[in-house]
């Protein structure tokens, strides 16, 4: 049979790609100001028109681009920012996939004015739909201007589905919020068709919120410092007084990258507890500060999301230090004896040393454990099965799954002690972010983070739906407060938290009470998960049983796997193999990615040749 599988040519992939990067005005505006940014910029321009339909233009005063970086630049993957794998565990730019021109020529007209510093004539270039279509030296200022018109001119289906001005609008000054918030200490300003909407110079950070939403905003503003060696925040929180009834003005800026958190949100809204009327927002403007090591940026294709080490430290950090400013200037909170305690980080410690995020497994983490009260009528944990059917050509004792261990110090004794010379190393971890394990043909890459996800999706989705619910027994209650509005989505999808394993014992007036978990679940996780899954659940508003069984399990998944960057011993790296393949799609990430690749042998024979 002839071959079927072919390469897409660039323009279509670029067009893909485009789907993800941009989805409407507003994502042009951030990366082009990005970019500006990462180009150390001092003054940075935008102008609109039309909401970013007809034009979309920023100049900056950059470092600019030569003539081969200016066509390059419009290339897929074309980047100056990372050169290996390992340079993203250390980010400091904005950008760093090489994605954003390629995929806005791809879908849009384009113009780039640019010039570097020492060099007489700058370059221009005209580029639609992906074709350089004319390019000259210009006479320009050093720094780079690039102007986006008639976005998704070949794709009328996007463009029809944009919304009103006012509302692309709005969408364009968030991001430019969002941009300007991060880095008060550059020049801004903004036009829309002629009109000057903002005009920011250089300043401190509460004068550039104060400048950015107005005047009376500077009375609002409560400090928030804290400095532990984890987490550096500083910022301001809104007074009470002032919270809004919408989520408005709610920033938090991870290594000055905003961030969206419902978790880390909810760490606020719990530090103003007892202080907010009925259902309203308050007002926060954080920088958190962390190790770059210690995040993963590299989970979404608009990098919104983050993920934290050791997200319920963070969470506990924040939510000490905004009761503690609310506090101290004498906004009294209400005295609240229910409150978990456990959340507080008391302040004491602060100024000791405290010991940066460890990166092991948590040993508890054991879906085998004996202790937990099966709840479920099947004879078979749900786990076991995940086993059957391996055939890497691995080890010998993989049926006695029960006795897995996740302690690598047992593990030690397991293969030394008994089976001494009988069993082979047979994974590998690279980067603490993929699994290199030998097969037939040769090796098999996969990546940790999407593959766990997958092997608990799976699982999970079975518990659910199969109704093979395994769960285990709190010692006590655990009692989650949340607003009305949250327990309402909590509530929606009772039925499919109980089958996956969550026994409660009230869900309303204000809280849930928990009186068992999922065996795969941390208790100290519980809240985490509630709190995305509501998120989660609002923004996709499933409309029946199956897809919500879905979310729920995708949700688990998500928020439960090991992430990128945690080191794993090799029972762990062995369990993860294992496991995948013996999933029903092993190959294909929650996120439609792969979640390996394998290298022949033959491929590996090549390169000796
Ligand atoms: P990324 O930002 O991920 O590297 P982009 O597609 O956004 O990818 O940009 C590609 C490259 O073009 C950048 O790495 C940078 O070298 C160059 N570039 C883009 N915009 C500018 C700018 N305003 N000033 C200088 N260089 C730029
Ligand atoms: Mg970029």
């Amino acid at each position: 049979m002839a071959d079927i599988i072919h390469l897409l040519p660039d323009h279509v992939a670029n067009q893909i790609a485009a789907g993800e990067v941009v989805q409407r005005p507003s994502s042009v505006v951030k990366e082009l100001l990005e970019n500006s940014i990462d180009a150390e910029s001092t003054e940075i321009k935008l102008l609109i028109k039309n909401a970013g339909k007809t034009l979309i233009q920023v100049i900056d005063n950059g470092k600019g681009m030569s003539v081969t970086d200016a066509r390059l630049s419009f290339e897929r993957h074309a980047t100056s920012k990372i050169k290996a794998a390992e340079d993203l565990f250390a980010l400091h730019t904005k950008g760093f996939r090489g994605e954003a021109l390629s995929s806005i020529a791809a879908i849009a007209h384009v113009e780039l004015k640019t010039k570097q510093e020492y060099t007489e004539l700058g370059t221009a270039i005209t580029i639609e739909g992906s074709t350089i279509t004319d390019q000259n030296s210009v006479a320009v200022p050093k720094g780079t201007s690039i102007a986006v018109k008639n976005l998704f001119f070949n794709i009328p289906a996007r463009r029809n589905f944009l919304k009103s001005d006012a509302v692309e609008l709005r969408h364009i000054i968030d991001e430019f919020h969002r941009v300007v918030l991060a880095h008060p200490k550059i020049n801004f300003s903004m036009y829309h068709n002629g009109n000057n909407l903002f005009d920011l110079r250089s300043e401190n950070f509460r004068q550039r919120i104060v400048h950015t939403f107005g005047k009376k905003t500077n009375e609002k503003l409560v400090p928030v410092d804290e400095d532990t060696e984890l987490l550096k925040i500083s910022g301001f929180v809104g007074k009470p007084e002032y919270a809004k009834k919408s989520r408005g003005e709610q920033f938090f800026f991870v290594n000055q990258r905003f961030i969206k958190s419902p978790y880390l949100n909810h760490a606020i809204q719990a530090a103003f507890e007892g202080l907010l009327q009925t259902d309203k927002f308050p007002s926060y403007f954080l920088n958190l500060s962390v190790d770059p090591k210690s995040i993963d940026i590299n989970i979404h294709p608009t990098k919104t999301e983050v993920k934290f080490d050791d997200e319920p430290t963070i969470y506990a950090l924040l939510r000490a230090a905004v009761k503690h400013s609310l506090g101290q200037f004498s906004i009294a909170p209400i005295l609240d004896f229910q409150r978990d305690a456990s959340m507080d980080t008391p302040y004491h410690q602060h100024n000791e040393q405290v010991s940066s995020p460890k990166v092991e497994v948590d040993p508890n983490f054991n879906p085998f454990s004996k202790s937990n009260t099966k709840v479920s009528s099947s004879t078979a944990p749900a786990w076991e099965a995940l086993y059957t059917g391996l055939n890497l050509d691995t080890t010998e004792n993989q049926n006695d799954f029960s006795e897995v261990q996740f302690e690598s110090d047992e593990l030690q004794s397991s293969i030394f002690d008994e089976d001494e010379g009988k069993k082979v190393q047979n994974t590998f971890q690279l980067q603490n972010k993929y699994i290199i394990s030998t097969i037939k043909s040769g090796m098999v890459v996969i990546d940790q983070n999407r593959a766990h996800e997958r092997i608990l999706y799976e699982n999970f989705l079975k518990q659910i739906t199969v109704k093979d619910t395994v769960c285990q027994q709190l010692m006590f209650p655990l009692e989650l407060e949340f607003s009305t509005q949250e327990l309402g989505v909590l509530q929606t999808i009772k039925e499919q938290l109980e089958q996956a394993g969550f026994v409660f014992d009230a869900l309303g007036n204000k809280k849930a009470v928990i009186s068992a978990i999922p065996v795969a679940l941390k208790e100290n996780d519980v809240l985490k998960v509630f709190v995305q899954l509501i998120d989660d659940v609002q923004n996709e508003v499933p409309d029946f049983n199956f897809s919500s069984s879905d979310l729920v399990a995708k949700t688990f998944a998500k928020s439960l796997a090991i992430k990128n960057g945690k080191k794993l011993n090799i029972t762990e790296q062995e369990f993860i193999v294992n496991s995948l393949f013996a999933c029903k799609e092993p190959a294909i990430s929650l996120n439609n990615k792969a979640i390996f690749t394998t290298i022949e042998t033959s491929e590996i024979e090549s390169k000796f040749n």
